[in-house]
């Protein structure tokens, strides 16, 4: 297992449509693996393969408390096959948009098709937490963050204040690289 590096806005990654698993080797277990320990962590409760930079449809989850023991949680090539007409509201952020929350109203209700690890097809329904969570990391598989669903005004705001440190820091490491040269 490794610890991987987490992708933030405003990388282009972020925006790629994630490929489809076409076979769940021990390459995709790895991967699975590297994310968990990444997405612990940090810590969060989701992670979407892109978000360490790899564009496969993979997400990871655990939405145990904290006093619970883990449950961990893997989605290959999840797809959304029927969403509930209620919406309801919560609050979300990302690991890709670091301390940010804003309130995003989705489907209520989702039915998910997903493979597991031993390639095993499964179809669920899920509410509340589970499916906030869910919509949320296969956004992220779509190249869709949750900020797209939340106000331009809004949206404008974070990217321009990302943006700002992330140039912030590149102009910070520029002098290391000089002399490394
Ligand atoms: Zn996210």
């Amino acid at each position: 297992m490794a610890l991987r590096d987490i992708v933030k806005i405003p990388d282009k990654r972020l925006r790629l449509v994630s490929e489809p698993v076409m076979r769940i080797d021990a390459s995709i277990r790895a991967l699975a693996e590297d994310m968990f320990e990444t997405m612990y962590h940090a810590p969060g409760i989701g992670l979407a393969a892109i978000q360490i930079g790899v564009a496969k449809r993979v997400v990871v989850m655990d939405l145990s408390k904290k006093d619970e023991a883990q449950a961990p949680q893997v989605f290959i090539n999840p797809e959304i096959t029927w969403r509930s007409d209620e919406q309801s509201t919560h609050e979300e952020g990302c690991l890709s948009i670091p301390e940010y929350y804003e309130e995003v109203e989705r489907p209520q209700r989702i039915k998910v098709k997903y493979l597991d690890l031993d390639g095993k097809t499964h179809e669920i329904e899920a509410d509340g937490l589970f499916a906030t969570c869910l919509q949320h990391e296969i956004d992220h598989t779509n190249g869709v963050l949750f900020i797209d669903h939340i106000s331009k005004l809004k949206r404008d705001r974070v990217v321009k204040k990302f943006t700002k440190a992330a140039k912030a820091e590149k102009a910070a490491e520029s002098p290391a690289k000089k002399v490394e040269a």
